[in-house]
């Protein structure tokens, strides 16, 4: 029978490296909700309609990324290529626009793209909102708090934040204009996608990696020179706010980002140590979104990162914390005995329940079973043999540092578990605070 395998660019997370995933993912959503952003769990599935509209029908991702379907009732559906546009939906949705307007959301996002590091058909963002605010203060405070998350996972030494405005949507119309003029007079020399671009997305030539291309823009027109003052004013105010609390930036005037829905402020962290997909995560601020989709006028800002990435980088500057060992390992020698070592470990698990405790599972050898302890890294095993059985007695073996063996009565386990645990719970809450903070 040939076997079937995963789809190509979706790929399986197992452990230990899902240990990691959630690592990244707690220490997220922990930090993001110390700064009062609250989760908002999104489905996987919109109306195709809702990303051509917010996204843009122009745009890479509606052109030829997303994954499109037609539901057994004839409507048009697509498996989310990001957050925004489903976050915007559901606020708009829930009236929740009125209320304090922070989110975020974490989840996977489809895109069909080539596969290859750090770029994967599933790949699985954490991202942010803010509603309801057009000072830049609110561009601030995402920045800022990405730094702490950078910080608490090992990583801020590695990224490097880049930024630019964009200016209001006038502004950015005339630019583009003169961008189109400037490299119509060149557009043989383009590449094909940079002379698709020219007419469809021309600010997306800016970022082509084309080294011809990138030649004939050092001498196109830049956008800062187009921002209007309101756009000028917050840029300016976003600066000194960073300034203040030590992050550093650098403006990148190339800086454009693939969505439409951008104004104002876009930034990006990116990092030199994963080669080509250096993009860790990206955002900016969608002042007309809202609007655009329905709700009433409401500006907003936001980021979202890609896990997969981030992970990578973490994996570069070494920074997770060990895969956890068992502390208790549970073994019941015979048969008769398997009530009296669940009953234990269930005890066990009441009284503690911080403790890491594995069963064994069907029948072996005592010897073949106690190997299985030590391999497992567990610091104790419980032996239920028949005499513990019949008499209501456990067997408490050390099975790190020394110390011996002890039969007890079952009143005293979870004292005795308690003491040569003990020395081990401070040794690990000091290992905690070292290596994630
Ligand atoms: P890129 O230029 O690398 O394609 P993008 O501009 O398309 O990125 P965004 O839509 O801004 O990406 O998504 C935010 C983040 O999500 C990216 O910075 C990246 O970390 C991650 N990301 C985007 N696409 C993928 C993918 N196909 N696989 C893995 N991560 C991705
Ligand atoms: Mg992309």
């Amino acid at each position: 029978m040939s076997r079937i395998q995963s789809v190509r660019g979706m790929n399986d997370v197992l452990p230990p490296t899902s240990e990691r995933w959630n690592f990244v993912e707690n220490t997220t959503s922990e930090l993001f909700e110390q700064y009062g952003y609250r989760e908002l769990r999104l489905p996987l599935i919109e109306s195709t309609g809702l990303f051509a509209r917010s996204i843009g029908e122009v745009t890479d991702i509606v052109e030829k990324e997303m994954y499109t379907f037609d539901d057994r009732n004839g409507e048009s559906l697509s498996l989310r290529p990001e957050g925004t546009a489903g976050a915007v939906r559901a606020v708009i949705q829930h009236n929740l626009l009125s209320m304090p307007g922070r989110y975020y959301y974490r989840g996977p996002m489809f895109r069909y793209e080539r596969p290859q590091k750090g770029r994967q058909r599933q790949f699985y963002q954490i991202g942010a909102e803010v509603f309801g605010h057009s000072t830049p203060d609110a561009d601030a405070e995402l920045i800022i708090m990405l730094s702490r998350l950078w910080r608490r996972l090992g990583v801020r030494d590695h990224v490097q934040l880049e930024l630019n405005s964009l200016g209001s949507p006038e502004a950015r119309a005339s630019y583009r204009a003169s961008l189109v003029d400037y490299l119509a007079q060149y557009e043989k020399r383009l590449d094909t996608d940079s002379q698709r671009r020219l007419s469809t997305n021309p600010l997306r030539i800016l970022d082509s990696k084309n080294p011809d291309t990138q030649e004939l823009l050092e001498g196109a027109p830049v956008l800062e020179e187009f921002l209007d003052e309101d756009s000028r004013d917050d840029f300016a105010k976003l600066q000194d706010l960073l300034a203040g609390v030590g992050i550093p930036y650098m403006v990148n005037p190339r800086l454009v980002r693939g969505l439409d829905y951008y104004n104002k402020t876009v930034f990006e962290w990116v990092t030199d140590s994963l080669g080509a997909q250096g993009t860790v995560c990206a955002g900016g601020r969608y002042d007309g979104l809202v609007e655009q989709m329905g709700g009433r006028a409401t500006p907003g800002v936001g980021f979202a990162m890609g896990l997969e990435r981030l992970l990578l980088l973490i994996e570069a500057c070494g920074k997770y914390p060990e895969s956890r060992a068992p502390d208790v390992f549970v073994i019941a020698t015979v048969d008769a005995a398997k009530r009296s070592a669940f009953a234990g470990a269930d005890t066990l698990r009441e009284q503690h329940p911080e403790l890491f405790i594995v069963q064994q599972l069907g029948d072996g050898s005592i010897k073949s079973q106690l190997k299985k302890a030590n391999k497992s890294g567990a610091r104790i095993a419980l032996l239920w043999g028949e005499d513990e059985a019949a008499n209501g007695m456990v067997t408490v073996k050390p099975l790190r540092g020394d110390g011996d063996q002890q039969t007890v009565p079952m009143t005293q386990l979870v004292p005795l578990v308690r003491d040569l645990m003990a020395s081990k719970e401070e040794l690990r809450s000091m290992g905690t605070a070292d290596a994630h903070r």
